[in-house]
């Protein structure tokens, strides 16, 4: 890809539901990681199943990309600082994530890291009413809404600025919803932002 992001910040147990399903519960302020640019990859390249793991799984998220520096800002500053949503699908080796105790190898591998355009949105847009869909050979698996977040995206990007300054060109994927689960070599898995678009990617193995 030409334009990968500088930085890849994450947030993780976003969606009560999805916090439950893994036996979690929201924590009380985001719950942030990292994923390296190197695991970037657009729609229609494969997500490829590394040897290391026995688990991976989907996670359909909304990106949000930024297009101003955002320093220690608060809310409204963080929503200026937004240039555009895209689809991303933060692919997870779930057993990984488990055994190892902190999560750069689950959530670093090359490939996991399925991105669609990015798509500016304007200032007056909602960002409480966004859905995001996730498929799995065309079955949906998740389907969230922003209105679930247990931190909407302003708070995110403004509590991230507060640790790590975000620049033009950085990445925050936003947290999944409930219903991730495994991806196996032949599947074909879509992240859908209704308004935003369409993210597709098959899988295969090694
Ligand atoms: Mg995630």
């Amino acid at each position: 890809m030409s334009d990968r992001p500088g930085k890849i910040v994450c947030v993780g147990r976003n969606y009560a539901a999805h916090a439950r399903e893994l036996g979690n519960v929201v924590p009380e302020r985001p719950l942030l990681f990292l994923k390296p640019p190197s695991a970037v990859i657009g729609t229609g390249e494969p997500i490829v199943i590394p040897p290391e793991s026995q688990r991976v799984e989907h996670e359909a998220e909304i990106g949000v990309v930024i297009g101003r520096r955002l320093r220690h800002g608060d809310e409204s500053e963080a929503r200026a600082a937004i240039a555009g949503l895209a689809c991303v699908n933060d692919v997870t080796a779930r057993d990984l994530q488990k055994t190892d105790g902190q999560w750069t190898r689950a959530k670093g591998f090359d490939t996991f890291c399925p991105m669609g355009a990015v798509v500016p949105i304007d200032g007056q847009a909602d960002l409480a009413a966004l859905e995001v869909i996730g498929r799995v050979n065309a079955a949906v698996r998740q389907h969230g809404h922003t209105r679930d977040m247990a931190f909407p995206i302003p708070h995110l990007l403004a509590y991230i600025s507060r640790i790590m300054t975000l620049v033009p060109g950085d990445l925050v994927l936003t947290g999944t919803p409930e219903g991730v689960g495994p991806l196996v070599p032949g599947d074909v898995v879509e992240v859908e932002i209704p308004g935003v678009g369409l993210l597709r990617n098959p899988v295969v193995a090694a």
